[in-house]
């Protein structure tokens, strides 16, 4: 009885170059592989390329790995978040860390014939590329050391020549592969030429590391960006040279922004930890980056991550551009601080009330907040936040939705407090019409609206009563309700804040 080839399980990598911040494009870079890998109960690897030593730096690396962490994007192989440690059996899994291993991979090349040391200089390589140019043909090293004598190469060497060490391209070959995006993509090596491998044996370039590690991991799904079809072709020649079997392959289409141009800090933040700080959650983000070039193919646009899991799948990934545009993302993030209980919410927003000053510090265990000249009650604060909890976009705009109720003296002009055509003496008598009735009523919620909007409906136009009496309140040209507001800022402080405007008036 022939036994069943057994499917190789599913292994797919992000491998992130950490020369910067943590880009929010890059994240669906890492979303993509963790889906495909999950919901084939595969594994997931992160793999960190730092072998550009100048611009690898371990402050985007720690960045990088806080930002998946937060997303949820949890990987089965690779760093240890704040630690110098390994999980998984391919360690290490930062390419500065395995110069041995390729050093034995090239060694092997150069063996088998498959690499050659190159003793061209940078002008002898500049001006043949010139001349190939000059006829129209590809720029590319056509292989002058291909053929160097075992004697010469052993001379130069021991004469410490400046020297690279070069592919062995086959002449005149066409390398295809089946794109699982975009179908059959095909290439000639002509266009390639004898590229480089590596500067020295201990310094290999990204096409090898890249290549030695996706087989030496045993990736069996590369999924990255289009901007890497280039290399493709290259990284299948360097694995088929070594004598293993290439994966497959799946390339993302860019991520545009609405005015069709690639996405620039000049026209929108781009680093994952600016949305963080702008008070973005990880669930609206994680939704919003996910429909960047994949969607289920239905109406359903809510999508937690195990949902993802669930529906995800590389045929459903387009190979047009995705377009970010942030009105979803905005869209995307109310809905799920919606979702939020006030509780949470509240929670979440006192770090923007602390940097804004609007509080000092908090004891959460004694549900106790010190204002900056007061004390105030947690669940004051929740009672604030509950005044925006169904408008609320974004957890920094807490700030200046709430500043007015934590302040003493609200700043506004006096023009403000006037609606329509209400002369200040008619503006006066409405306030201190408010006034009155709030120091009367038995202060709740329900007597604040009801005998209020009593008032109110007795006018010819309610807003002579509202208006003025809103501003008074928050001091804000757009707010809450005033009864709202008054109900939050208690009896003793909207009487006072009416005595504050009608001040303002004489
Ligand atoms: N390190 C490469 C980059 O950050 C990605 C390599 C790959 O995914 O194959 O662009």
């Amino acid at each position: 009885m022939i036994a069943k080839k057994e499917e190789k399980r599913i292994r797919t990598r992000f491998a992130p170059s950490p020369t910067g911040h943590l880009h929010i494009g890059t994240i669906r870079t890492a979303l993509f592989p963790f889906l495909f890998a999950r919901k084939n109960k595969g594994t997931f690897i992160l793999r960190i390329e730092d072998t550009d030593l100048e611009r690898s730096k371990k402050e985007w690396e720690d960045e990088l790995l806080m930002g998946l962490n937060w997303m949820g994007i949890n990987w089965d192989e690779g760093p240890v978040v704040n630690s110098l440690d390994y999980i998984g059996g391919h360690s290490p899994y930062r390419q500065s860390e395995r110069t041995k291993i390729y050093r034995k991979y090239l060694e092997q090349m150069l063996k088998d014939g498959h690499a050659y040391y190159c003793f061209c200089s940078k002008e002898e390589v500049e001006a043949q590329k010139q001349y190939l140019m000059s006829i129209g043909e590809s720029p590319v090293y056509r292989g002058a050391c291909r053929d160097l004598p075992k004697e010469t190469v052993e001379k130069y060497l021991k004469e410490g020549k400046p020297s690279v060490i070069r592919f062995r391209t086959p002449v005149d070959t066409k390398v295809s592969f089946n794109d699982l995006i975009r179908g059959e993509i095909e290439v000639s090596t002509e266009t390639m030429g004898d590229f480089v491998l590596a500067k020295d044996l201990d310094t290999a370039l990204f096409n090898f590391t890249c290549a030695v590690d996706d087989v030496e991991m045993e990736i069996t799904h590369v999924i990255r960006g289009e901007d890497h079809i280039p290399n493709t072709p290259k990284q299948i020649l360097i694995i088929r040279a070594l004598g293993f079997e290439e994966p497959k392959y799946a390339h993302l289409s860019l991520i545009l922004g609405t005015d069709k141009k690639k996405l620039s800090k000049r026209t929108s933040k781009t680093s994952l930890i600016d949305y963080k700080d702008d008070g973005y959650l990880p669930e609206a983000i994680l939704n919003f980056i996910a429909f960047l070039g994949w969607n289920p193919g239905t109406e359903k646009e809510i999508y937690s991550l195990n949902e993802l899991i669930a529906d995800f799948s590389i045929e459903k990934i387009q190979k047009s551009a995705a377009i970010f545009n942030v009105d979803k993302l905005d869209w995307l993030n109310g809905f799920y601080i919606r979702k939020k209980s006030l509780y949470d919410l509240t929670r979440e927003c006192i770090p923007y009330l602390i940097k804004a000053n609007l509080i000092k510090e908090i004891a959460v265990e004694k549900y106790l907040v010190v204002e900056t000249n007061e004390e105030t009650h947690l669940e004051e604060i929740e009672k604030m936040v509950a005044l925006y909890h169904e408008r609320l976009k974004k957890l920094s705009e807490i700030v200046e939705l709430i500043d007015f109720c934590f302040l003493k003296e609200l700043d506004y002009s006096a023009e403000l407090l006037k609606w329509k055509e209400m002369s200040n003496q008619e503006i006066i008598d409405s306030l201190n019409k408010s006034k009155e009735i709030i120091t009367a009523l038995e202060f709740n919620q329900e007597n604040l609206e009801k005998e209020l909007m009593e008032e109110a409906n007795k006018l010819t136009n309610r807003g002579n009563l509202l208006w003025p009496l809103r501003v008074a309140l928050s001091g804000k040209n757009n707010s809450a309700g005033p009864m709202e507001i008054a109900f939050v800022l208690g009896k003793e402080k909207t009487i006072m804040r009416i005595e504050q405007a009608i001040k303002k008036l004489k």
